[in-house]
């Protein structure tokens, strides 16, 4: 078939199952007679896509009634502005936790709006591990408590959450949602861009719980008020329709493969087969600490510029591709995201260990 092995960090590889029967409902969507891109968002036959993914999402990610699930744009990038402009409605002031690049950002953005506090960060040691989140005192008043589950450079995750006395956990799972089971009730706002583990970029997937829509200020502008995407179903203004399409084909991939659980099971297996031959090797190191290490982002290392840069040259050339690290970390990054099969793992350790051999 030609297909690669992608390790791209986003966007990122879409099961081929997926793209394949997108493929074959290109030129007419169920016999419509137009693809879905040329499609009214308004007309029956888009009303049904977008109404199933909402659904076929609820029962994988097991929402409670009690959330709203918006489809918006913007990315995830837009929703470090969102949350404090729609959250920080009381105190003025949000509680974070610094563990990467994309934590930066939201606390900068958050910044803007209100009073930041960072309660722990990881920045001392290039985020390689995640601060311990037992010991954390987070009793001040606050309006929410922010944390980036996985740090999609770096390969840490939170494994168990910070105690928030009460206020709402807002949690960016760009690059781990639907990876392993969570307890959504734990949070306030779930938000992930959808350009790693739910489809195209295009659209950003925010699960919220309604007591926190409708209380921002009336300065907000209306596409950046929560509210008016509750109000509308997600149909404000057009909606980002064929990103949103292939997101519901992936959550029924999910849902077929056997759920959010089967797909942790396997997640577990792949990260496994990567970290062991990194724990054993001589030649290659993983770079974030044991006990911190994501399911879905992997970086590592070799002993020099040179070697890094051979392997990455040499992989490429056998069909793994887009294994360069991001410059902050430096080295190889394989982000293994659900629709990396664990084939791919396995050949690319396999090609690890010829390079091993060869290059020591
Ligand atoms: N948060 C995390 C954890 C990310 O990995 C990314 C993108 N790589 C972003 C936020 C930003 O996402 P977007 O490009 O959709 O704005």
């Amino acid at each position: 078939m030609n297909r690669v092995y992608n390790f791209s960090a986003g966007p990122a590889t879409l099961p081929v199952e997926v793209l394949e029967q997108a493929a074959q409902e290109m030129v007419n969507y169920k016999g419509t007679g137009m693809s879905v891109m040329e499609m009214s968002h308004r007309s029956k036959a888009y009303e049904e896509i977008i109404n199933n993914a909402e659904k076929t999402l609820r029962e994988i990610m097991e929402i409670p009634d009690n959330y709203k699930v918006l489809f918006l744009q913007g990315g995830a990038s837009l929703q470090f502005a969102m949350i404090p402009m729609n959250l920080m409605t009381k105190h003025k002031k949000a509680l974070m936790l610094n563990t990467g690049a994309w934590s930066k950002k939201a606390i900068s953005e958050a910044k803007k709006f209100g009073e930041v506090v960072v309660k722990a960060s990881s920045e001392d040691k290039t985020f390689n591990y995640i601060p311990d989140v037992e010991s954390l005192d987070l009793s001040e008043d606050a309006d929410y408590v922010y944390i980036t589950n996985n740090n999609t450079i770096y390969g840490t995750r939170f494994t168990t959450l910070p105690d928030t006395k009460g206020k709402p956990l807002v949690g960016d799972m760009s690059s781990n949602i639907l990876s392993e089971k969570i307890d959504v009730s734990q949070y306030g706002i779930i938000f992930a861009g959808a350009q790693k583990n739910i489809g195209p970029a295009g659209v950003t997937v925010v699960i919220i719980r309604e007591d926190l829509i409708g209380h921002a200020d009336a300065s907000v502008p209306t596409m950046l008020d929560y509210k008016t995407h509750v109000d509308n179903d997600s149909m404000f203004n057009t909606p980002p329709t064929y990103s949103i399409y292939i997101a519901g084909l992936v959550f029924e991939w999910i849902k077929k493969l056997g759920g959010v659980s089967a797909m942790e099971k396997i997640n577990n297996e792949k990260a496994n087969i990567l970290y062991n031959y990194l724990d054993e090797s001589k030649l290659f190191s993983g770079t974030a600490e044991k006990k911190d290490r994501s399911l879905m982002n992997i970086p590592f290392i070799l002993p020099t510029e040179e070697l890094n840069a051979q392997f990455i040259k040499e992989a490429a050339a056998k069909g793994f591709v887009t294994l360069k690290g991001h410059r902050s970390v430096g080295g190889m990054r394989a982000s293994i995201y659900n629709a990396m099969p664990v084939e791919g793992v396995q050949k690319l350790v396999d090609f690890m260990k010829e390079f091993e051999a060869k290059n020591s």
